[in-house]
């Protein structure tokens, strides 16, 4: 009897030490390892290789993206939170022309531009979008208005300008977001040029996750096409119990797999670790449909994904750690 029961607390006791560690699988499922803090960027995914992309863009493409992440960074250190890191990130990438969003944005087919965003609140599950606006210079600061100042969660065109105007944001004429290389790609054309949709995700301090994306869509679009970047659960998705998404790719494929929340529902109900409900979504889920793309993401914990099933995808993160990282081309 004695040592029946001596046994089981045993068993219990090694049970208790184990299975957290299992459970966690490449994951430090531990809270007591969590970084202070995380922020993960991308600059949109597609088909990129070292012989499109010249050293001295590679270069400036690099240089941007880890402007970004400095921008963030140090909004994470002095204990902001994840949605004004995630805001500073993105602000900085609207306004680089390398990426397409804000400045250097894609062109529709009528030859203007026309930008969505949205972003996401892990602690409330707070949402705000903007889709094909024209004249908002930050369309995410439109996104995060939307979410904080008003009842709604999405506001489109003519309407979500006025409420921008109204809550005080910076209003450009369109031509403020024309750059010469996004002209020539829509005229002649070219695959290439349509990447470069902007993302970020963070964990703060709190603990506290934060996601957005913010675009000019898919190059020569037309009829007032809205992709994914600003549909939540699509393009953009976080939650405090599992992770924060952002994604970038052929943003009809990510609305119909809704990519973004799939990911977090796989942790939630499968118990899946990010690593592999990321995997699982991106290179098996989306391929399946013909989708192309990847995501950033990380989770309550600090850790990172960023799969894509394209030849490349812009992409950084920094860590409370000092850990450091940008990068463009596959492994
Ligand atoms: N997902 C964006 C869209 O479909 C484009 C991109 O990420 O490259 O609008």
């Amino acid at each position: 009897m004695y040592f029946k029961k001596k046994i089981t607390a045993l068993v219990l006791l090694a049970l208790i030490l184990i299975v957290p560690g299992c459970a966690a699988g490449k994951d430090n499922n531990n809270q007591g390892d969590r970084p202070e803090f995380v922020l993960v960027i991308h600059g949109g995914a597609g088909t990129l290789s070292r012989d499109r992309i010249s050293a001295e863009q590679e270069r400036e493409y690099h240089a941007a993206l880890d402007q970004a992440l400095s921008a963030g960074e140090k909004i994470l250190k002095n204990g902001g939170t994840s949605l004004q890191a995630v805001a500073a990130a993105i602000v900085l990438m609207e306004e680089s022309p390398l990426f397409n969003a804000g400045k250097g944005a894609v062109f529709t087919n009528r030859k203007t531009v026309e930008l969505d965003a949205s972003v996401m609140d892990g602690r409330t599950l707070d949402a705000g979008a903007i889709a094909g606006v024209k004249d908002i210079r930050n369309p995410i600061l439109g996104a995060i208005a939307v979410m904080e100042n008003s009842p709604h969660v999405m506001l489109a065109g003519s309407g979500a300008s006025e409420f921008a105007r109204e809550q005080g944001l910076e209003i450009v004429d369109n031509s403020w977001f024309h750059t010469r290389h996004r002209l020539d790609a829509v005229t002649r054309q070219i695959e290439q040029e349509k990447n470069g949709t902007v993302g970020a995700v963070a964990l703060d301090k709190e603990g506290n996750l934060a996601a957005g994306t913010s675009t000019g869509g898919m190059s020569n679009k037309k009829f007032g096409r809205i992709g994914d970047s600003p549909v939540i659960g699509a393009g953009t998705y976080a939650n405090n119990m599992t992770c924060a998404v952002s994604a970038t790719g052929h943003g009809e494929f990510f609305i119909r797999r809704v990519v973004s929340y799939d990911i977090s529902a796989l942790m939630e109900y499968k118990g899946l670790t990010l690593e592999e409900a990321s995997h699982k979504v991106i290179h098996e889920k989306l391929p399946e449909t013909g989708g192309t793309g990847g995501v950033v993401a990380v989770d309550r914990l600090g850790n990172v994904a960023m799969p894509f099933n394209t030849t490349g995808m812009y992409r950084g993160y920094v860590k409370s750690t000092g850990e450091r990282y940008t990068a463009i081309f596959g492994e």
